[in-house]
């Protein structure tokens, strides 16, 4: 019988642990799918990895975590996780249960008639503030562009199969954007609706400067557009340069030269505009590069529970 593999990254969640871990069991024992669940500690600073260690121990067939040395976001505990894994087939999604279980039996369903990923596609982002809403709607508008896929209603919440698994494991780089990742990766795809759930306990994680983060992040580490933007403002000075150049030329070959402070100010205070913005998008570009070329490893695992075996600290793959 094939195996259902459950990633489950976990940031300071002592309080979602147990009652995740019974919703999950319960839902998969009702619809007869073998299963195991891998949670990832993302260095919590709460008893996290407790609980995941207490549900280990009362369920050591199906149940296995490991505990990052430190905060390492959740793009390294969903790799951290897949390393993990031993499934045919991977369910990523968050472990508040934000992302509805009962999707999961609909996706293992569409996986068993040959898909190969089912993306999660959010029908309602739920009871979101509303410059929430905007920001992370925009922010889906510009990825989208960017990588020319369609990210709106995107999330992390997919299953994917071994294969596409393998694939995402073995790529080289630091800086990974999951969610981009499988509709980069092709295979074939299918997609499941679902509604974004209310988190029963403990609060978000993310505020606007980690959106923010987050959001520059991935557009630099999946799309080199940012750096075409600086040739393309480049461009528009050069043509604005021409004119304008031609014009105060002729005011002053016929005698009336342009009226002086006004014009120089708002000309530097564009063009440094322009610099400085062009010179922070290559640095972001930069300071990708610098991070990749290091080539520090995506997480260290601090801990794991007694039923994971091999290699125990340190990094599963470099
Ligand atoms: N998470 C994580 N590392 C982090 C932040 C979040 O592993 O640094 C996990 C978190 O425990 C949860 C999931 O990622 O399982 C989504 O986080 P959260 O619920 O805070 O985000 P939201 O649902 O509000 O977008
Ligand atoms: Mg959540």
């Amino acid at each position: 019988m094939a195996l259902l593999s459950v990633v489950l990254p976990a940031y300071n969640e002592e309080l979602n642990i147990a009652n995740t871990v019974k919703t999950l069991t319960e839902l998969f024992d009702r619809e007869k799918i073998e299963f195991e669940l891998v949670f990832i500690s993302d260095g919590s600073k709460d008893g996290t990895f407790r609980e995941i260690r207490k549900a280990a121990e009362a369920d050591p067939g199906r149940i296995r975590g490991a505990e990052f040395s430190r905060n390492f976001g959740k793009e390294a505990g969903i790799f951290a996780g897949l390393e993990l894994t031993r499934g045919d087939a991977v369910v990523v999604m968050d472990c508040d249960l934000q992302h509805p279980p009962e999707v999961i039996p609909q996706m293992w369903k569409l996986w068993q008639n040959g898909a190969q990923v089912v993306e999660g596609k959010k029908s309602s982002r739920g009871k979101e503030g509303l410059f929430y809403k905007l920001s992370a709607g925009l922010f889906y508008k510009i990825m989208s562009g960017l990588i020319k896929m369609d990210m709106s209603s995107s999330s992390d919440f997919k299953l994917l199969d071994r294969k596409v698994v393998d694939v995402l494991l073995s790529l080289p780089e630091r800086n990974t954007f999951f969610r981009a990742l499988t509709f980069w990766a092709g295979f074939d795809t299918m997609t499941v609706e679902y509604e974004v759930r209310e988190r029963q306990f403990g609060t978000s994680k993310w505020n606007f400067f980690s959106l923010m983060k987050y959001a520059i992040s991935n557009a630099t580490s999946f799309s080199t557009l940012p750096l075409q933007l600086v040739t393309f403002m480049g461009m528009i000075s050069i043509i604005f340069s021409i004119i304008l150049g031609v014009q105060t030329l002729v005011k002053y070959l016929t005698g009336n030269s342009v009226e002086g402070f006004t014009t120089v100010i708002l000309l530097i205070l564009i063009i440094g505009g322009f610099i400085m913005l062009s010179l922070g998008i290559i640095g972001h570009y930069v300071a990708r590069v610098y991070e990749e070329v290091k080539g520090r490893p995506k997480y260290i695992i601090n801990r794991v529970t007694e039923n994971v075996k091999g290699n125990v600290t340190g990094t599963w793959r470099k």
